[in-house]
């Protein structure tokens, strides 16, 4: 069972006060014992006193001066005289310890026996007994003790005024109890408040709401408060960076899956395009040794092997290209080029190509001098205008322009073919990628030229990027550095 904190705290002052009056009033109590007791033993030192005076008194009246004889004859008249000048009720003892008057029986419990048999012995004693006091002590004459006189005291009246006291410490006692527990569960209340409210904070953290206490003390549930706060802040922004760490860690695992399809397309498409050309060569091989007679055959087969052969060699020789310029730095003789002259002598040949598909060619050229290599920037444009044909609609339009702007001469060579699908734009310049393999084939490209146009781009400081395509046809941008002077130049 789980007890409140400040029901703890309010029964552990309640008790603590409680303990302090409880001792106070042992003090007090043991302080009026004391002082009934000095009264009592004053009061009856005198009452001896006076018992001694009178004995002297009285024997000094009578003619046989031995006080033994007075004692015994007139010892109880004696006696009664005693009683009617103290007050008190006196029995009076002779030396043998018999009472002398019969006013009140011999001594009947051993405790008075023991007491008197002490007062015989020439000492003043005496001996309470529930809330009686019996005072005994030696009569004396010229200091020899002839007897023992004893009085009788009533402690009632002191029993009473010590019990009143008492109950009075009770009372208080309970009432300071009671008291205390309340203000202290009023106090403790408060305490406790900030506590729960701490409480709730640190839940509201397992929860994941890193909340702040907000709790104003100068105390230390404020420095905790404010630790609570510094902690909660802490863990969230460790869980925020861990959790930035995750979606990086996540993003990261995206893009090599994403790499690792694409390797595996390359390495289908790369399969594709060199196991085509050899399996038809094979194929003819192999007709040829089945029907070696047949001269048709012949004819076909050697057309076939040989445009296959020409194609696996250019192939091959622009893999080599792309793999070389991936792994060195090619010194490429820069010279000053008006790119309207390249752009010209590269549609210039490509004459035939654009007759025989019946595509009509607009330009928009001017003198705009680029610094690159002469061959480069002819093969760049070669593959850019040739993919413009290839992939053009018959009666189609090949647009070329070509511009100054930033400090690059930008050509843009925008054709009305069949353009490309939006989920294979940003493929067309990884090698070997076709986005219809058959009409390429047909076309004799395998996937390089683009490929290999934007690594000769940008081994000089160009770039090129298509800018546009779908429906209406296709836009690829081509930009160089214009030419600067005659100290550029490479
Ligand atoms: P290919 O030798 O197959 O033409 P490229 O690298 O030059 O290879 O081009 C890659 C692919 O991009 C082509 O197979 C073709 O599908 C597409 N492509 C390139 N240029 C154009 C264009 N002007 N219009 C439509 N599709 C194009």
């Amino acid at each position: 069972m789980r007890i409140s904190i400040k029901i703890k705290f309010s029964v552990f002052l309640a008790i603590l006060l409680l303990l302090t009056v409880y001792i106070l009033s042992l003090l007090v109590l043991e302080g009026i014992q004391k002082n009934q007791r000095e009264q009592v033993e004053q009061f009856f030192e005198q009452q001896a006193a006076t018992a001694n005076q009178y004995l002297l008194q009285s024997l000094l009246a009578e003619q046989s001066k031995v006080p033994q004889t007075y004692l015994a004859s007139r010892g109880a008249e004696f006696a009664k005289q005693l009683e009617l000048i103290s007050g008190q009720a006196v029995v009076l003892y002779d030396q043998e310890g018999q009472s002398l008057n019969r006013s009140i029986s011999a001594p009947v419990s051993d405790s008075i026996r023991e007491t008197l048999a002490y007062a015989l012995r020439n000492q003043t004693t005496y001996l309470t007994e529930n809330d009686s006091l019996y005072y005994m002590t030696p009569l004396r004459i010229g200091g020899e003790q002839v007897g023992v006189v004893q009085f009788y005291y009533s402690l009632t009246d002191n029993l009473a005024f010590y019990n009143r006291i008492k109950q009075l410490f009770v009372y208080i006692g309970a009432g300071v109890f009671l008291l205390s527990f309340m203000l202290a569960y009023v106090y403790f209340n408060r305490f406790a408040g900030a506590i729960i409210r701490l409480n709730e904070t640190v839940d509201q953290i397992r929860e994941g709401q890193f909340a702040a206490p907000g709790l104003k003390r100068r105390d230390e549930i404020g420095v905790l408060s404010d630790g609570i706060r510094e902690m909660s802040e802490q863990i969230r922004d460790t869980i925020r960076e861990k959790d930035a760490e995750r979606e990086k860690l996540a993003l990261a695992v995206h893009k090599l899956s994403l790499l690792d399809k694409e390797q595996k397309e390359f390495i289908g498409n790369v399969t594709h395009e060199f196991k085509t050309p050899l399996t038809s060569i094979k194929a003819y091989l192999d007709l040829l040794d089945m029907y070696p007679d047949d001269a048709s055959l012949l004819e076909t087969a050697l057309a076939s092997i040989n445009s296959e052969t020409q194609r696996l060699y250019e192939m091959v020789d622009k893999a080599l290209q792309l793999s070389a310029m991936e792994k060195y730095e090619f010194e490429f003789n820069k010279e000053q080029l008006d790119t309207r002259q390249i752009i010209l002598t590269v549609l210039n040949s490509l004459k035939g190509k654009l007759d025989k598909f019946g595509i009509a060619l607009e330009t928009d050229l001017s003198e705009a001098v680029v610094e690159a290599d002469k061959d480069s920037l002819t093969l760049v444009l070669m593959n850019l205008l040739d993919n413009a044909i290839k992939y053009n609609k018959a009666g189609g339009r090949i647009h070329v322009t070509n511009k100054v702007q930033n400090g690059m001469v930008v050509m843009e060579l925008a054709d009305t073919g069949i353009g490309i699908p939006q989920e294979a734009a940003h493929k067309v310049f990884e090698p070997f990628y076709t986005v219809d393999k058959n009409r390429s084939r047909e076309q004799g490209g395998a996937g390089l030229g683009l490929a290999l146009a934007r690594k000769y781009t940008e081994s000089q400081g160009g770039t090129l990027k298509l800018v546009s395509t779908g429906e209406e046809g296709t836009r690829f941008r081509l930009s160089f550095p214009v030419y600067a002077g005659e100290e550029t130049l490479g």
